[in-house]
């Protein structure tokens, strides 16, 4: 049976971490946080952000933007808190309104205050291994290996999804601690090969949005098995992986919601705190 391999003791470790750094700081780094539009989902962040801010001791600035602006305005805002000096990091709440392109607008983000590591610059310095701010679900995923202590050299990883926040990111990551890395996605799936992927993978990564996706006896013996995914089943929140059937086979496995989620906002604050580092060459 499998142990749990949970988000929430790391993040608390973390958080202290945090606290102790902003502490050596001499000041209270300000992250502002752009909101185009409403969304129910956005708001939960949000909440979530604010939060976690006001226990870290970050001062969070929330900008309200209506949905209709253009993407030349959104633009010039964001050059607007660029400059300022009074900002350490940005956020821009995802998703955005479907007249405005993501990729362009992250691309306008100073690479300094891009807490979500989403700027051409942050994603490319992750090849040569020199990323300080790193997409945070990828970090989350890499913290959670990292507390198993798994000597990653040389394992079959198998990654299934292969989005900018998530998969093509830790995939870098993963290649650079020497582990054997296969990237899945829906190609995989439709050409019928994502059985025979997942079949072989000691250490498996599932980051889809589909529940029931990945199949309980598909899972390797002793294989490690983390679900990013989140999916919401009636009233229950699951992942990608059937759980149930899938803990009966692997060494350590993440539940969904306790796993990956509890330490995503947290990475977001330490991605803050090395911006503010980063800012004044500390
Ligand atoms: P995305 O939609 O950007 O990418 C989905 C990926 O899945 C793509 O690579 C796509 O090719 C692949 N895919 C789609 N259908 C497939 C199939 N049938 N077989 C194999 N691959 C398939 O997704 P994302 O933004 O990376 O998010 C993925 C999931 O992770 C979502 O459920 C999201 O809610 C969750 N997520 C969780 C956290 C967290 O904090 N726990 C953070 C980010 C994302």
């Amino acid at each position: 049976m499998a142990r749990l391999l949970e988000g929430k003791a790391i993040s608390e470790r973390i958080k202290k971490q945090i606290k102790e750094e902003i502490s050596k700081l001499n000041l209270k780094p300000v992250l502002a946080s752009i909101q185009v539009g409403e969304n129910p989902a956005v708001s939960v962040y949000i909440k979530a952000q604010r939060r976690l801010s006001e226990e870290l001791g970050i001062d969070y600035q929330l900008h309200k933007l209506d949905s209709q602006i253009s993407e030349i305005s959104l633009i010039e805002f964001i050059q607007k808190l660029n400059l300022d000096r009074a900002i350490n990091g940005l956020i821009l709440q995802m998703p955005l309104p479907k007249h405005i392109d993501y990729k362009k607008i992250t691309q306008y983000i100073e690479p300094k205050k891009d807490v979500e590591g989403l700027h051409p610059e942050n994603m490319g310095k992750i090849i040569f291994g020199k990323a300080k701010i790193l997409p945070c679900t990828a970090q989350a995923v890499m913290e959670l290996l990292k507390e198993i202590q798994i000597d990653l050299y040389g394992k079959e990883v198998v990654i299934v999804g292969h989005s900018e926040i998530v998969g093509k990111p830790l995939s870098l990551l993963l290649l650079d601690k020497f582990a054997t890395v296969t990237v899945c996605h829906i190609g995989t799936y439709e050409a019928g090969k994502l059985e025979e992927h997942v079949k072989k993978a000691e250490v498996l990564i599932v980051a889809v949005g589909k529940a029931g996706l990945i199949k309980g006896d598909w899972i390797k013996e002793g294989a490690i098995v983390i679900d990013v995914g989140i999916n919401k089943v009636g009233d229950k929140i699951v992942g990608d992986v059937e759980f149930e059937t899938a803990s009966k086979r692997a060494s350590f496995i993440t539940p969904v919601p306790g796993g990956v989620g509890p330490l995503t906002t947290t990475l977001l604050m330490r991605n803050l705190v090395e911006a503010v580092k980063i800012q004044y060459e500390l």
